[in-house]
C-alpha cells in the first residue's frame, strides 16, 4: 500500500461546455460517485486546489495568451480560438485552479508526504499550445506542472509520458527543443485521429533532438500493439533518459468503448498501462510520479478506468 494523493475540488465542475460536449462536468462527477461508492476516496489523501501563481502559468504561456484567455471569459464569448473550445464566464479561473491543484500535488510528492498522486481535474491540458487554445485544451497542465518542479524544486530531467489516445501536440511542441524533458506519447494514427500530429519520425529538434518520442498506433491494433510499443519504445528510451520524476498525461479515451477512438484497448489492456507505468517510476525515480487526468469521454467505463488506474498507483491491485 502506498500513499496516493488525490486532487479534485468541485469547482472544476463549474467549467461548462454547453450541451452534448464531449468534455462535460459530468467527465468528474461519475469519477467522484465511483470512489466515494467503492471506499476509495478514504484511503487517498486528500489534496486542495488552489491558484497557481501567475508565474509558473507563465512559464509556459505567453502573457499575451492568458489576458486573451481572461478577457474571453470575462465578455461571455462561447469559445476561445476555435468553436471545439467552449469556454463560460469560470473557465479561466478554474483551469488556473487546476493547475494551482496540480502544483500542490508535485509538491506533496516531493516533500514525501504522499508517494505519488492522481489528479482529477478539468479542463484536460495536453493539446494546449503556449499561445492557443486546442483540443478542450487552454492550459497546458504537465507542462506547467515540469517547468515547476524545474524552477522549484530543481529537478533536472522530467519523464512526461502520454496515453491520451491523441498526441499531445501541446506539450511536444513546448519542450521538442529542450533535453531536459522527455516527451513520449503513445496515441492513434492515422485515421480521424485528432490532432494528426505525433509522427514516428519527430524525434525532437536541435538540442532536444533525441528527447521526444512517438509511438503512432494503428486503428483496430488494441493490446497486443500497445504491449509491444511501451515495452521496446517507451522503456528503453526512458531508462537511458533516467528521468528523475514522472508526469502521466492519463487519458481513458483509447477504450475500446471510448467513440473518440478506434484503437480498441481493452479494460485489461488500460490496467497492463498502468502497471507498467508505476512499476517504470519505481524503478527509475524511487516511485515519484503524478498523473493529471486528460481525455476519457465513455461516461460508463470513464469511472471504472480511473478507479482501476488510481488504484495500481495506491498499491492496492
Ligand atoms: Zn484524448
Amino acid at each position: 500500500m502506498r500513499r496516493t494523493g488525490f486532487l479534485y475540488d468541485p469547482r472544476f465542475l463549474l467549467h461548462e461546455t454547453g450541451e452534448d460536449h464531449p468534455e462535460c462536468p459530468d467527465r468528474l462527477r461519475v469519477i467522484i460517485a465511483a470512489m466515494e461508492q467503492s471506499g476509495l476516496m478514504e484511503q487517498l489523501v486528500p489534496i486542495k486546489a488552489e491558484k497557481a501563481k501567475q508565474r509558473w502559468i507563465e512559464a509556459v504561456h505567453h502573457i499575451r495568451y492568458m489576458l486573451r484567455f481572461e478577457e474571453t471569459c470575462a465578455f461571455g464569448m462561447p469559445s476561445l480560438d476555435h468553436d471545439e473550445n467552449r469556454i463560460c464566464y469560470d473557465t479561466y479561473d478554474v483551469a488556473i485552479l487546476a493547475v494551482g491543484g496540480i502544483l500542490k500535488a508535485v509538491d506533496a510528492v516531493m516533500a514525501g508526504e504522499v508517494d505519488n498522486a492522481f489528479c482529477a481535474v478539468r479542463p484536460p491540458g495536453h493539446h494546449a499550445e503556449s499561445d492557443r487554445a486546442m483540443g478542450f485544451c487552454y492550459l497546458n497542465n504537465v507542462a506547467i506542472a515540469a517547468r515547476y518542479l524545474q524552477e522549484n524544486w530543481k529537478i533536472q530531467r522530467i519523464g512526461i509520458i502520454d496515453f491520451d489516445v491523441h498526441h499531445g501536440n501541446g506539450t511536444q511542441h513546448i519542450f521538442e527543443q529542450d533535453p531536459t524533458v522527455f516527451y513520449y506519447s503513445i496515441h492513434e494514427h492515422p485515421s480521424f485521429a485528432y490532432p494528426g500530429t505525433g509522427r514516428d519520425f519527430d524525434i525532437g529538434i536541435g538540442e532536444g533532438e533525441g528527447f521526444t518520442k512517438n509511438s503512432p498506433v494503428l486503428p483496430g491494433r488494441g493490446d497486443e500493439e500497445y504491449r509491444k510499443r511501451l515495452t521496446e519504445e517507451l522503456l528503453p528510451a526512458m531508462s537511458a533518459f533516467q528521468p528523475q520524476f514522472l508526469l502521466l498525461s492519463a487519458g481513458f479515451d483509447a477504450h475500446r468503448q471510448d467513440l473518440m477512438s478506434g484503437v480498441n484497448l481493452s479494460t485489461e489492456g488500460y490496467d497492463y498501462v498502468s502497471r507498467l507505468l508505476i512499476d517504470l517510476g519505481a524503478q527509475l525515480c524511487g516511485g515519484r510520479l503524478v498523473s493529471i487526468l486528460e481525455g476519457g469521454y465513455q461516461l460508463d467505463i470513464l469511472p471504472l478506468l480511473v478507479t482501476n488506474h488510481i488504484k495500481y498507483l495506491a498499491g492496492l491491485r
